[in-house]
Parts: C-alpha cells; structure tokens; sequence
C-alpha cells in the first residue's frame, strides 16, 4: 500500500491531524491496533477532557464540536488550589461570564473526531492490526503491520500514545517521570452544589481533585500509591462513596458512585526529539503530560494544527510534504509551546504530593505568593483559558 502520509494511532492526535488535513489532496492512511467498533463508538474512560478556547476553536473549525452533545459539556467556572487543612485557597476566576473552560468527557471527542474524518473522507482507515516495525529514509517511510503488510509513505507520523513503540523503533530518547503513584476517575453525585468550581486539593500523602459537570455531579480525581488505588477499585460503589465522603471531609456533601472507575498509572514524558528523517511525532507521543494541569489533550491538538499548517504550507509552495526544514519549524514552535508547562507541572505535582515538612511548607509560602501577585494569576488564568 502506498500513500502520502501514514498515521499510527488513531487516538484523538491521529484523528485530528488526519482531519485538519482534509481538502489537501493528500492520501492519508490511518493504522489503529483497536478494531473500528472501539474508535467508532468508545467506551467511557473516565476522562473528564478541560478544553482550552483554542481547542474548542479548532474542533470548531473541523467539524467536530458540534458533533459533542450540548448537554455533555460542563462550563469551567472557576478553578480553585487548597493545600492540606489550610482554609487559605488560591482562585484563578476568569474575567467576566467566560469561563475557564469546557469539560468534556474523552470518549466523546474521540467519536466526534471520528465522524468527523469519515464524513470528510479525508484518511483510509486500517484498523484491528498494530503497527510492529517504522523505518524511514531520505526516499521514503515504511510501516509493517502485524498482519505483515507494508504501508509506504512520503511520511510516518506517529500518535502512538506516550509510550510510544514507533518513538522507540525510531531512536528517539525520551525523557520520563515515574511519579510512582496512580490516579483514579470516577463519577459521583454529591449533595452540596459544585458552582461551577474545580478543586484541586493536595492533602496529606493524598491529592484530590473535583471536576464540575453538569448537575450535582463531579469527577473525582484521586491520586495515591497504585496499591491504594487497587483497593478502591476492589471496593463495592457504596464503599467507595463512603470513602470519597471521608476523604474530602464532607465539603460537597454525601458522595455517591454514578459510574465506572478508571485508573491511570502517573507517568509522563517528553521525547527529546519530536522529528527526524520523514517521521514526526505528534500528541502524547511527542509530549505526554501530567493531567493536574489538563494541558495533554490540548497540547496534542495545537502541535497536530502546527504540523499540518506546515505541511500545507509545503504544498502551496510545492516543496516535499516531508522537508527537514518544515519538520524542524514545526518541532522548535511544538518546543516552545510546551516544554515550560510540562516542566512547571512536573515542578508543581513533586512539590504538591510531597509529604515532607519543607515541601509543606514551602507550597503553602508558593500560594499565598500565587494569590498576593495579581498578574501571575493571570498568567495562569489566561494560559488555563488558552484564548486563540
Ligand atoms: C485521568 C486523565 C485526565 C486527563 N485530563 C485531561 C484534560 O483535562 N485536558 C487535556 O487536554 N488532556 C487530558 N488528559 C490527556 C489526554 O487524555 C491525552 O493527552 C490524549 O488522550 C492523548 O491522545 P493521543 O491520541 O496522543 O493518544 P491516545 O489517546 O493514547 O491514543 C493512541 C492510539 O494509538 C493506538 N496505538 C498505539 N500503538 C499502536 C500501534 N503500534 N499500532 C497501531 N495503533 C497503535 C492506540 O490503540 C490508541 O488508539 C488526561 C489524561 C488522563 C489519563
């Protein structure tokens, strides 16, 4: 099979970038490991997705936003910092009604990106088989899949999760952070109003975090050891309830499970290199974040739009889709468009779930300089918001 750009992953990275494609005139193929029922039609995976304004402009702009149902989106209020018993709380509030943001849950994008690629039939789908071996030269890439066909393209963009194998087959190092906890998702109703307010709670030896979705309900984020996790993932849901009651000291409420559970080990990771020879890597292959700052997600879907701006802009002036010129512009732009937040998230999640008294002290001393500096809220008001 030939083509002229060959995808690995049809995630949501994969499935946005093959759309922002459409109307080029590029062949696109598309090769996903899951069978085309699971990116289809996705199961819930606990993911609560906060989307910048940026992001909702470029689902817009692709034909995917108005695909989420209305009802399914949460407005972001408000988004608000405690630290253990501390009654001090450090808000970043928009300016005006706008909110921060719009929480929307991860299956529902990912089937919305793939409507959205089917009805503009702008990539051929290869799905229920891996990708096993990338190799790429100054003439061309070379996929083979684990049923042992070959895909050759012009060029292999990968998309493959953080973990990527293709990353790998293509010596790219990466940088990784083993936070050697994990976290867990779960929806739960709760008796006290929400107000449109994410909380972000570092308590001691636990963080928890309150996602605001519509009605009395919340996603609760809860990150421990991954034995800890085990067992609230062995609980039955009115245990688990109880649980979440007792942990967030009654501040919503009585809680009730309204859901599955889903757990998610904490590891992130930055590959050294987002290009090289006809290959570019793209979403959480290229960078994968911490999700405290829920900036993933959104950092896939602007470096997915700087790659194919470039390549676009290869095609008008009919140069190689794959020119190392515009491979690099696109990694020095994805560079510095990420590479500060992800290592300020790292900073602040050590910093935050470190239980020993410096550290303590020492984020308790950081937010109340956070709430006493007017424009560094916000700066990060407006880096949460992500305007356009
Ligand atoms: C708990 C949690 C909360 C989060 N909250 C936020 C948030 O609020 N905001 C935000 O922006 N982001 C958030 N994120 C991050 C966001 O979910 C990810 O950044 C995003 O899903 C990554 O998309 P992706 O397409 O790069 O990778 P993935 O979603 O991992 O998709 C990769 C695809 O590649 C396929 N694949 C892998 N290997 C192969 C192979 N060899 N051959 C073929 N196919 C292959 C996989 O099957 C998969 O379909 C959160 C993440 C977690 C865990």
């Amino acid at each position: 099979m030939k083509c002229d750009i060959a995808v690995i992953g049809a995630g949501p990275a994969g499935l946005s970038f093959a759309r922002l494609l459409a109307g080029s005139g590029l062949k696109l193929v598309l090769v996903e490991r899951a069978p085309e029922s699971a990116i289809a039609d996705p199961a819930f995976d606990g993911r609560e997705i906060a989307l910048t304004h940026r992001s909702q402009d470029i689902l817009q702009d692709i034909e995917a936003w108005d695909r989420i149902p209305g009802d399914e989106m949460s407005p972001l209020r408000q988004a608000r910092v405690q630290d253990g018993a501390s009654p001090f709380v450090l808000d970043f509030a928009p300016p005006g009604e706008t909110p921060l943001g719009m929480l929307v849950p991860n299956h529902l994008i990912r089937r919305a990106l793939y409507d959205a690629v089917k009805s503009a039939d702008c990539a051929e789908l290869v799905t229920g088989v891996a990708v096993t071996a990338v190799e790429t030269a100054p003439k061309g890439g070379r996929l083979t899949l684990a049923n042992g066909r070959e895909i050759r393209a012009r060029l292999v963009v990968a998309a493959d999760t953080r973990m990527s194998e293709a990353r790998r087959q293509m010596g790219i190092a990466t940088r990784m952070r083993d936070f050697g906890k994990s976290m867990l998702v779960a929806r739960v109703a709760h008796e006290k109003p929400h107000g449109g307010i994410a909380t972000e709670w570092f308590g001691h030896g636990q963080t928890v975090a309150m996602l605001p979705l519509n009605g009395d309900v919340s996603s609760i984020v809860l990150t421990l050891s991954a034995r800890r996790i085990d067992e609230l993932m062995k609980m039955t849901p009115e245990e688990f309830g109880a649980d979440s009651t007792q942990r967030t000291k009654s501040r919503w409420g009585a809680m009730r499970l309204v859901g599955t559970r889903h757990a998610y080990p904490l590891v992130t990771t930055y590959a050294m290199r987002f290009v090289a020879t006809r290959f570019a890597l793209i979403g959480d292959a290229a960078v994968g974040m911490h999700p405290v700052t829920a900036h993933g997600f959104n950092f896939g879907l602007a470096g997915a739009e700087r790659l194919a701006t470039q390549i676009r802009h290869a095609l008008e002036r009919k140069r190689d889709i794959a020119d190392p010129g515009g491979l690099l512009r696109y990694e020095r732009a994805h560079w510095i468009a990420t590479a500060p937040l992800y290592a300020a998230t790292n900073t602040i999640a050590s910093l935050y779930t470190d239980d020993r008294a410096p550290a303590r002290a020492l984020r308790g001393a950081v937010l109340r300089l956070g709430a006493a500096l007017g424009p560094v809220r916000r700066l990060v008001t407006a880096q949460l918001m992500e305007a356009r």
